[in-house]
């Protein structure tokens, strides 16, 4: 990537912010970015009609993108076509490597982009917590105070606390949005605790909690082991609820069948609104595998969606997964997805217990789901930092969970071998200086165990 490229994607960071993603989609993406001149960006803009466009309605948009990240940079040239040629001596030849891009393990709130209300099914299993999300996310803190969302393994719990934060973030930008795995909850509680180096740690991790205006705690049957977490757990929740803020809390089961969770917790988590997800009929799993062939841009018809949803029964993340693994045998095999031949071969060994292996598709959705990125950027061509340091972290983890060869890694992400060795390498050394990147690591490595 050129220098004037790894700005601009920064700049384009900033813009995605500040328009829809429709706009971003088709006007934003077309700009490409042509050299630095002076103290100006110069932006390639493919008609004029375009550029009417852009001039006219995100001029303002882009320069005041570019000043928040970039200061020094005061001007923005928009050319077309036949100016490309004045600008030809100014552009840069070298690319910098991606091992190059200084990738750093963020701290900030991101959520999975494509975990959005807009692309979540609605059945009868799910509306009630659908709907409730919904209200949560338009007022938090004013009426299911605390939503307890429950529900068997890959029924969209993660999914809707990520649609409630992805929503917040959007319409109350201002609201101190926090979600975190109980994991990530008791790990950061036991280490403010041994932190003897640092007298304001458990100071420093109450506030971080209790500053909250909405706090998610995922998973919450994972504290229940742990009798001081619970205790601080308690305190949190009665700190955030009576200062009226938001808190959700997700679970496998209803906080009655939670073992081991203490009582005053379970009152409490009972006391707001509790609902259930179950699992989806064949008529929704159906529609569940139309919308990702919308998504993936492939036409099935419905006898071999309804075959592929007779198979899996009560797991949308298996669901989904089978449907992927068609698609992709599919392209191997050069063959329409429509052969029904073909589509019995692929999934001809699909068995119930596969969701004890750990596959490439899982890990990568795992490290997602932790920086709050979209799969397809991920094992995309994307190089800006937010998603090369989440890749290397990805390679690294199936370098380490996975019996395959560099080769097959690489392919998955359509990378070189090398570049998979650099990631794996490079992570673990961090793992051993930095003790962010080994916490990170580690959660991640549990969820992937405990999925
Ligand atoms: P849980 O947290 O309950 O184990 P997730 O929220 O991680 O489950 O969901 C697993 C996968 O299934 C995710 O990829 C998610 O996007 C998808 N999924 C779950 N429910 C729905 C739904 N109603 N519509 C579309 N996708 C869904
Ligand atoms: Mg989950």
């Amino acid at each position: 990537m050129t220098k004037v490229e790894q700005i601009w994607n920064k700049i384009l960071g900033e813009i995605e912010k500040k328009v829809s993603a429709v706009c971003f989609d088709v006007w934003i993406k077309t700009i490409e970015p042509v050299c630095l001149y002076k103290n100006s960006i110069v932006l390639y803009v493919p008609t004029e009609a375009t550029l009417n466009i852009i001039t006219k309605r995100y001029a303002d948009v882009v320069k005041d993108a570019t000043n928040t990240v970039f200061p020094s940079i005061t001007g923005i040239e928009y050319v077309l076509y036949d100016q490309l040629p004045a600008f030809e001596k100014y552009k840069e030849t070298e690319k910098t490597p991606e091992e190059k891009i200084e990738a750093t393990p963020e701290e900030f709130m991101r959520f999975v982009p494509d975990y959005n209300f807009d692309n979540f099914v609605k059945g009868k299993s799910n509306e009630f917590a659908l709907a409730v999300s919904k209200a949560v996310a338009e007022k938090p803190g004013k009426k299911y105070n605390p939503l307890f969302l429950h529900g068997g393994v890959g029924l969209g719990k993660t999914h809707l606390m990520h649609a409630i934060g992805n929503y917040c973030k959007a319409h109350h930008p201002e609201l101190n949005v926090i979600y975190v795995t109980s994991e990530r909850f008791t790990n950061d509680y036991i280490e403010s605790i041994g932190n003897t180096a640092n007298d304001n740690a458990c100071k420093e991790f109450r506030d971080k909690y209790r500053e909250a205006d909405l706090l998610m705690i995922d998973d919450i049957q994972f504290i229940a082991k742990k009798t001081s977490t619970q205790e601080e757990v308690f305190h949190t929740f009665n700190d955030l609820y009576l200062k009226g803020h938001q808190i959700i809390l997700s679970s496998d089961r209803p906080p009655k069948e939670i073992p081991t969770l203490e009582e005053r917790l379970r009152t409490r988590f009972e006391s707001g609104i509790v609902a259930e997800i179950n699992p989806p009929d064949l008529e929704m799993r159906i529609a569940i595998l139309q919308n990702m062939c919308v998504a993936e841009n492939v036409t099935i018809n419905k006898d071999i969606l309804q075959i592929i949803a007779e198979k899996v029964t009560s797991n949308i993340r298996d669901l989904k997964g089978l449907l992927s693994r068609v698609i992709s045998y599919a392209n191997l095999m050069c063959q329409d997805c429509n052969n029904l031949e073909m589509v019995l071969g692929a999934l001809k060994d699909y068995a119930d217990d596969e969701k004890e292996i750990v596959t490439m598709d899982i890990i990568t959705e795992k490290v997602c789901e932790y920086f709050g990125i979209d799969k397809k950027d991920l094992v995309g061509k994307k190089r800006n930092k937010e998603v090369v340091y989440p890749r290397q972290v990805a390679a690294y983890l199936m370098c380490e969970f996975l019996a395959v060869p560099l080769e097959t890694i690489g392919m998955y992400f359509d990378r070189d071998h090398t570049t998979i060795s650099h990631s794996r390498d490079k992570i673990s050394a961090q793992i051993k200086e930095s003790l962010t990147v080994a916490n990170q690591v580690k959660d991640i490595k549990n969820s992937i165990l405990k999925r």
